[in-house]
């Protein structure tokens, strides 16, 4: 086994499950339900036989979903969970199962209605034109750059709080991991870099991206921000950057942030 971190959302430390679609639920199922809204999910353990979707399998429970408007008190947030990590990780690939399921209605080569694939265990197949759709998975580069002993955090406009984050964006086609970095950095903050390091990575299910967590030295320039991205870039020293201007801890942001500074 290797030495990578594992972070939360990421299915490396769930045991027993399995990423399968369930077309027809059998009758007297154990029932995993989670309710979603957002950020926020319900989790209900239940005997339910109606027409939810189902996209795998926990122990000896059906793990299915679906969307409400309504919010109670038993809503939890995922980034602020009690949940535990299992649970959470549950939630996070069917967020990501649902918003694709949605999405991913019609073909877009010919206009047809899509079916589930009989022969995969989660895609979608067009019988008109035979295209296949898998699950979107979109990876993006988030990096740590450091000068000195500072930290080039950045901020958007509609973060709530007082709290920094980190370059981060989606990798292009033709790119690889590290073009992509030096691409983003000197996009959004004018800055360019060397030395750029893999620390670990982490599935992310808002809507469902790949994150690649990096960390850089800083090699030449002067901050530019990209405003049409960001409010603000700068750099912060290592012994500024208290818990309080941290992002979410569930984050891949808040993890490189605190393997950067320690
Ligand atoms: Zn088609």
């Amino acid at each position: 086994m290797n030495n990578f971190p594992i972070l939360p959302f990421c299915r490396t430390n769930l045991e027993n499950f399995t990423f399968k679609l369930i077309k027809e639920i059998p009758k007297n199922s154990q029932i995993l339900h989670i309710t979603v809204n957002g950020y926020k999910v319900k989790i209900s353990f239940e005997k339910i036989n109606n027409n939810l979707i189902c996209f795998g399998k926990y122990k000896n429970y059906l793990c299915t979903i679906e969307e409400t408007e309504e919010i109670t008190n038993e809503f939890h947030h995922l980034m602020g969970t009690k949940l535990s990590e299992d649970i959470r990780t549950i939630c996070g690939i069917g967020i990501s199962f649902l918003n694709w399921h949605k999405k991913t209605k019609f073909c877009s080569n010919c206009g047809n209605i899509l079916d589930f694939s009989k022969n995969e265990n989660i895609a979608k197949f067009c019988n008109n034109c035979k295209s296949m759709y898998f699950p979107t998975l979109t990876p993006a580069i988030i990096i740590a750059v450091t000068k000195n002993k500072s930290l080039l955090v950045t901020r958007k406009a509609e973060w709530k709080g007082k709290r920094y984050g980190l370059v981060a964006g989606f990798i292009e086609y033709g790119e690889n991991i590290e073009e992509s970095a030096i691409r983003e950095v000197f996009e959004e903050t004018g800055i360019k870099i060397k030395n750029i390091k893999y620390i670990a990575s982490q599935f992310w299910p808002f809507p469902y991206q790949l994150m690649i967590g990096l960390t850089a030295d800083y090699q030449d320039g002067d901050i530019v921000v990209d405003k049409l991205e960001l409010e603000e870039a700068k750099w912060i020293k290592f012994r500024d950057l208290t818990d309080d201007l941290l992002p979410p801890p569930s984050s891949i942001a808040y993890f490189l942030m605190k393997h950067t500074i320690k």
